[in-house]
């Protein structure tokens, strides 16, 4: 696999792709229905393959690994706890699986990787010294029981009939099109969340300790002050109004629990028994190596909307660089008013 066609590599080794990160053709106008087809149905495209892999894992969840609805009227530490570690066991093997085989063994090498170091040992500005072991702790003893919390209230909910429910027999189509649109409403629920925290005292108390990874790897993904699990895992809370299923928190919950292992491995793309696979994560490894840049993740357009949209090209970065700079001389000029 040879990733020099596609981008180049500076001197720090590390590699960048040659096209700038675009839009889908989802909100333009005038419409593009034909290219708007490609991008939902083709391959790599919105279905395939993450979407409906996501939707496969959630679906054989709710199938063979959620206790039945009888169960679940009742809150009790017997299934509750059935679901944290059957989570748990999720991010071992996504998490744990990419770390082993693209960190340890590195059966990439750097080939296609954003960053041309590894995660760090020895720095003390992570637990234990350790990146890797820092990022497990708060992605296991935060982000995963945060995770399941919300699953089990929302479960408990739904077979109390607290909120509005949606049969499979009554409504497949409804139903079908939520599940496709839930992607779309954890990325414009991510922007809003994460550009919150963005806000300078925010930054410092609960936002930080994710950015303390500027080199990402997977375990980095759910690497987040609790506070930042509650607001990032509060993207379910949309099934209280929006009548629906329990697979749909299923699958609102483990779509923001495991795709972040795959959104920071720090490679573009993989190759798997021949096939390539692209992970289309650029956009947010310039966010943790500018900051304040693409608070989502580049398919519903918020930071084009809202003016932080970087694309990699040096012309995205010279509007960034002019944004920084009106900003702290906005500043300034405040400090000195008020002196
Ligand atoms: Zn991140
Ligand atoms: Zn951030």
């Amino acid at each position: 696999m040879d990733d020099s066609k596609l981008g180049k590599r500076n001197k720090r080794d590390d590699w960048s792709p040659h096209k700038p990160v675009a839009y889908p053709p989802l909100f333009v106008w005038p419409p593009q229905p034909v290219a708007l087809l490609k991008w939902f149905a083709g391959l790599p495209g919105y279905l395939f393959p993450w979407t409906l892999f996501y939707i496969l894992v959630s679906v054989l969840t709710y199938a063979y690994l959620t206790p039945a609805a009888e169960t679940m009227k009742t809150i009790s530490w017997d299934w509750t706890l059935f679901l944290l570690v059957r989570n748990w066991a999720y991010v071992f093997i996504f998490y744990g699986g990419l770390h082993l085989m693209y960190y340890v063994k590195r059966i990439q090498g750097n080939t296609f990787k954003y960053n041309g170091r590894w995660p760090e040992v020895g720095n003390p500005t992570f637990l234990f010294k350790h990146q890797v072991r820092d990022n497990m702790f708060w992605t296991l003893l935060s982000g995963v029981p945060i995770w399941t919390a919300y699953e089990a209230i929302m479960l408990w909910m739904f077979s109390n009939g607290y909120i509005p429910y949606m049969s499979w027999a009554e409504h497949p189509v409804y139903n079908v099109a939520l599940l496709l649109i839930i992607p779309l409403w954890r990325e414009v629920h991510f922007y809003t969340a994460h550009r919150s925290l963005h806000i300078p005292v925010l930054y410092r108390w609960f936002h930080k300790l994710h950015h303390n990874n500027v080199n990402i790897s997977a375990w980095s993904g759910l690497a987040m002050h609790p506070v930042e699990h509650v607001l990032y895992f509060s993207v379910v809370l949309i099934h209280l109004i929006v009548p629906s299923n329990p697979l749909h928190a299923i699958f609102t919950l483990a779509h923001a629990g495991l795709t972040p292992a795959q959104g920071h491995l720090g490679y573009e793309r993989l190759e798997l028994a021949g096939v390539q696979i692209n992970l289309n994560t650029y956009p947010h490894y310039l966010h943790h190596k500018y900051f304040e840049c693409n608070y989502a993740d580049g398919t519903v357009p918020m930071d084009k909307w809202f003016g932080s949209f970087h694309d990699g090209t040096p012309e995205s970065q010279a509007r960034m660089d002019a944004r920084f700079l009106a900003q702290a001389q906005k500043a300034k000029q405040n400090d000195n008013a008020s002196a």
